[in-house]
């Protein structure tokens, strides 16, 4: 790797990361310690991010970081968890240089101070095939109380966080498409895209007041569905109430068949949950004491799969907006 090497990269650029966190030692030991707050239980969860696939080589390398560790962290959010720590596996390519590395340290280390969640060990080594990174983070919840996929009821409000579809398009403008935008749009989805906003205070504000929830990576129908999957019911949503950013709504006006990127595009990390109706007002308003909007967009009935109705109530084909449901 550089000429840092492996040990002093720990030394110099890794070690601060931890913060002083009791249980990491400073990365000096073989292996952390870790016990959650009395009557809470950790929260675990695991994502990887791969040059090529997830990013590409020529994105900065403190976004890099950043994004690595902020989907992890969406997915502590639709736990509702609080983050304690992560730890990270770092497969480095030969091509990387110590200017790399401080930059992606400099940038997990924002990061770390934004969230509250310290690196509390990992491991380095060197790879022959593309940059990887993967993270494992933790957070806790009051034991018993990790919102699941599963608790969604027929009757059950179907609700966003923030705006949907941004992700997709901004990596569809990355790649060169919708030239028509003005500048801010395209910058403003482009940003979507690099560095996802997880949606952590909302995500523990809900919890007891939503029944499941699911972070948005995959695609809204495809996370939507996998709440249905697992709760045993159908659900309906009604996608002229979808929330959109202005350059999103700026994409939408253009071209009308971006409604699919929109519907299905990944990225969002935004939060889709199941409300039971006497619960509605108080999670818009739990959204509104974390500056997070929260938007009704349709509700779960019996049954099973999903429908999409169009502005007039039409169902709209799914099958033709390319959404797959395994
Ligand atoms: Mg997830």
């Amino acid at each position: 790797m550089s000429r840092l090497g492996e040990f002093e990269f720990i030394k110099r650029l890794l070690s601060p990361l931890t913060r002083g966190a009791p249980g990491a030692y400073n990365l000096s030991d073989d292996a952390a310690t870790l016990a959650p707050s009395h009557g809470f239980e950790l929260v675990v969860t695991k994502d990887a991010v791969i040059e090529g696939v997830h990013f590409l080589a020529s994105d900065p390398p403190d976004l890099i970081a950043r994004k690595a560790l902020r989907v992890n962290l969406s997915d502590l959010a639709a736990k509702g968890a609080k983050p304690v720590g992560f730890f990270m596996a770092l497969m480095i390519p030969e091509q990387i240089d110590d200017t790399w590395l401080t930059l992606f340290a400099a940038g997990l280390g924002q990061d770390i101070d934004a969230f509250g969640c310290p690196l509390l060990g990992g491991d380095t080594t060197r790879t022959p095939g593309p940059l990887a990174i993967s993270i494992t983070a933790m957070g806790e919840v009051k034991t018993g109380h990790m919102t699941r996929r599963n608790g969604a009821m027929a009757g059950d409000a179907l609700c966003v966080s923030g705006t949907i579809g941004d992700g997709a398009l901004g990596l569809d403008v990355v790649r060169g498409a919708h030239g028509h935008l003005v500048s801010e749009h395209k910058q403003f989805l482009i940003d979507r895209y690099r560095l996802p906003q997880p949606r952590l205070e909302l995500g523990q504000a809900e919890v007891g007041c939503d029944s499941a929830c699911i972070d948005i990576s995959d695609g809204l129908c495809a996370d939507v569905g996998h709440i249905c999957e697992q709760s045993g019911v159908a659900a309906i949503i009604e996608s002229s109430q979808i929330p959109l950013s202005r350059a999103g709504g700026a994409v939408l006006a253009q071209a009308p068949s971006a409604l699919a990127r929109i519907l299905t595009g990944g990225d969002d990390y935004e939060l889709a949950f199941s409300v039971p109706p006497a619960n509605v007002a108080a999670a818009i308003a739990h959204g509104l004491k974390v500056c997070v909007r929260v938007t009704p967009i349709g509700r779960f009935t019996s049954g099973q799969g999903l429908t999409v109705l169009d502005g007039a109530g039409h169902p709209v084909k799914l099958s033709a907006l390319g959404f797959q449901h395994r």
